[in-house]
């Protein structure tokens, strides 16, 4: 068999649209897969796959193209990209919504809005559904909702031998449980079965404050967020106001501290809720309103669009201590560039009510994921996003529980990938070890078989 038996779109070296169909989010990345193969159905998958295992073929596995590390590709592979398997099927009356891999948080939240649910996921539109989900799903709704793992009801899956497989909590529940946090290790997710929540417009928006009152800041952002009902949603951050509109003016350039905000309690309470916010210490800028869940969700995809050079490092945070404050006041007020930034998101709320053994995803006990990002357009500036967020990184050790969201990490070895799954990694490697074997899907957060 050869790459013109594949059904898909095969794309290789020579063709002119190879360049467009390798590049990926993060601009850093430049891998070159032996083939590109776009597959539209389900066949296509388990054809791909059954021909990259019978030449002895490494794949890499796309949805959305935006994992930080690359591991959408290849190098001298075979890609198996679902980014146009973008079916979405929503059904209203038992809220849920069938979602093909291809499809990005933008397309799920425009077919959720329309009835007044959503799906908690992450912050920036154009995230691939596929990635996201696997490695656990954390966002603006994690308070109240949870994580998107927690609304994954069932997926269909392609294995390593090319079975079409169905996972829920009744079929093939070891690999259900798998699925739901560790990542792409396991098969090709086709399918994605969601049970989706109430909300249509929610009260939020950012929330700035002088980078001189960032200590204050986070003392009082940790405080209320311990006292506050799970309808208050804020992550914290450090950054450099873009210097365009809608941000004044003034404020251009300048490196300042804040909050996103995300209020999905009644509208009529929102004022009363952020009374005590908005009296703490001097705002500089208060963008908080009434919005529909979408326009929070998509509030940041024009700054980030693809083609950006980007490197981040990611801990989890149990407490907020004096010591740790200091450290991100030390550094996240030396952000470098105006793209690069720090955010804190929170994984408390009802993502503390699932037990770690109940799925893969092994950090319940955290209250934050952080995040490091080191973003730039200009290749010339890599070099100094990159250290940054490695120091800043490194000196937060001491003061982080060990491991990472397997979604924001880079190529760090295996050791950190065990730290992450702590007690829930052997039982990963009896799923992988059943699964996939041999370990054909290893373009990920890698868990070896035995
Ligand atoms: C700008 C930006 C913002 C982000 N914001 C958030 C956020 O708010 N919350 C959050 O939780 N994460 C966030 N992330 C991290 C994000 O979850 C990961 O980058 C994730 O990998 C993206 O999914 P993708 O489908 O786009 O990834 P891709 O790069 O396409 O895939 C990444 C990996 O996931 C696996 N994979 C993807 N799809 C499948 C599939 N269908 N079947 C099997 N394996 C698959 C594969 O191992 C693949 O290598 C963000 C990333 C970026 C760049």
């Amino acid at each position: 068999m050869s790459y013109q038996d594949l059904t898909g779109k095969v794309i290789v070296p020579k063709d002119p649209n190879y360049d467009e169909a390798r590049t990926i989010y993060n601009a850093m990345i430049d891998k070159k897969p032996a083939v590109i193969v776009t597959c539209k159905t389900k066949a296509d998958v388990i054809n791909v796959v059954n021909f990259a295992r019978d030449n002895n073929t490494e794949v890499s596995v796309r949805s959305g193209g935006h994992n930080g590390a690359g591991l959408a590709l290849v190098d001298g592979g075979l890609v198996v990209d679902l980014s146009e398997m973008k079916a979405i099927a929503i059904d209203p009356l038992s809220k849920t919504v069938i979602v093909q891999p291809g499809n990005t948080l933008s397309d799920v939240d425009a077919a959720t809005h329309e009835f007044g649910l959503a799906l908690p996921s992450g912050i920036i539109g154009t995230t691939g559904i596929g990635g996201i989900t696997l490695g656990g799903g954390l966002g603006y709704l994690s308070r109240k909702g949870g994580l998107t793992i927690d609304h994954l009801l069932e997926c269909e899956v392609v294995l390593s031998n090319g079975n079409l497989v169905v996972a829920n909590k009744d079929t093939n529940p070891d690999l259900f449980w798998a699925l739901r946090g560790g990542g792409g290790n396991f098969g090709v997710v086709v399918s994605f079965k969601f049970s989706l929540i109430d909300i249509k417009n929610v009260y939020a928006g950012p929330m700035f404050w002088p980078i001189e009152q960032a200590e204050e800041a986070m003392v009082f952002y940790d405080t209320i967020l311990k006292t506050a009902s799970n309808d208050l949603y804020g992550f914290f951050a450090f950054l450099i106001v873009p210097p365009a509109a809608p941000f004044p003016e003034h404020l251009w350039n300048q490196n300042v501290c804040g909050v996103v905000w995300n209020y999905t309690g009644p509208i009529e309470k929102a004022e009363e809720v952020f009374k005590p916010i908005r009296e703490f210490g001097t705002p500089i800028l208060d963008f908080v309103s009434e919005i529909p869940m979408p326009a929070l969700n998509g509030m940041f995809d024009a700054l980030y669009p693809p083609g950006l050079q980007w490197y981040w490092r990611a801990h989890y945070i149990k407490e907020l201590t004096p010591e740790a404050i200091k450290v991100n006041v030390t550094h996240g007020s030396k952000v470098p560039t105006m793209h690069s930034t720090m955010h804190l998101y929170p994984i408390d709320g009802v993502c503390h009510d699932v037990a770690n053994s109940e799925t893969a995803w092994a950090n319940r006990e955290a209250r934050w994921a952080q995040v490091i990002v080191g973003v730039d357009p200009n290749p010339a500036n890599a070099e100094t996003i990159t250290n940054w967020c490695k120091n800043y990184f490194d000196a937060l050790i001491p003061h982080a529980m060990g491991g990472a969201y397997v979604n924001f990490m880079m190529n760090e070895g295996q050791e950190r990938i065990k730290a992450s799954y702590k007690d829930n990694y052997e039982r990963l490697v009896q799923v992988k070890t059943k699964y996939d074997p041999n370990n054909f899907f290893h373009i990920n957060q890698n868990i070896k078989p035995q």
